[in-house]
């Protein structure tokens, strides 16, 4: 929440949290008063599409009917599997969502980390239950340097410290600035996110046989997450699981 111009320094001084307390609670996507901090209101919540069982055991697309059992395949997966073992999101990213997820990574709703957390507690609870370490997809630094913050790491480090997992920030870094995968395909965005990401030298020890949980706001093809997974396998993790705010999910 931006801090008011008008608010004395008295209260300044205790910063956000006192404000809180002081202003009404907005909803996370329309700013209408809600009766709680960190939650929708009724209207906005209608509108998300949670995600749920059953859905594909590697890459969590949802089924339409259930297969039995959790450990069926989507044909996708079952023709390929992906790097890592299993990626869980909270809700569906489409036209609703899209404004939440816009909000936190370009506006002014970095104060929805916490309540971003505890959904993402229950969507990933059996990921975050197997995790020794939970890390966030990095921005390149030029990107940081514009945003000044990196939504994914918010989410993984205000979900590590829910969960009690250690937090791991700076496992991975991104070599190349690559152009925004906006409008490509799923081939496309493979080939613009290869080689993008490496593990940094200075945390290969602390990747050497860690299951590590990868934390993102949007799943799209799983393009960027797959490029993350794949190099940290090869530095020694001994799986990966990937937990997103929101995925694309295609229809038919
Ligand atoms: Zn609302
Ligand atoms: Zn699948």
């Amino acid at each position: 929440m931006a801090m008011p111009a008008n608010v004395p320094a008295s209260v300044r001084k205790f910063g956000t949290a006192a404000l809180d307390l002081l202003l009404p609670s907005q909803c996370l996507s329309c700013r209408q008063v809600v009766a709680a901090p960190g939650t929708l209101c009724g209207a906005c919540f209608a509108k998300v599409r949670f995600l749920s069982a059953p859905c594909c055991a590697a890459c969590g697309t949802p089924f339409e009917f259930d297969p039995g059992g959790t450990d069926a395949l989507c044909g996708t997966c079952i023709r390929a599997r992906p790097s890592y073992d299993r990626a869980r999101a909270v809700f569906r990213y489409d036209d609703s969502s899209r404004s939440l997820i816009l909000a936190f990574k370009h506006g002014d709703r970095i104060d929805a980390a916490p309540a971003y957390a505890r959904w993402l507690a229950r969507a990933g609870d059996a990921l975050i239950a197997d995790a020794d370490l939970i890390a966030p997809v990095p921005l390149h630094w030029t990107r940081l340097f514009h945003r000044r913050y990196n939504q994914s790491a918010l989410l993984a480090n205000a979900l590590a410290r829910l969960s009690g997992r250690a937090a791991a920030p700076d496992l991975l870094r991104r070599r190349r600035r690559t152009p925004s995968q906006g409008g490509l395909d799923r081939a496309e965005r493979v080939r613009n996110v290869r080689g993008a990401f490496a593990v940094r030298p200075a945390s290969r020890a602390t990747v050497a046989g860690k299951r590590i949980l990868l934390v993102d706001d949007v799943l799209t093809t799983g393009a960027t997450v797959e490029a993350c997974a794949a190099v940290l396998l090869k530095a020694g993790a001994s799986a990966v699981d990937v937990l997103t705010l929101a995925r694309v999910v295609r229809d038919g």
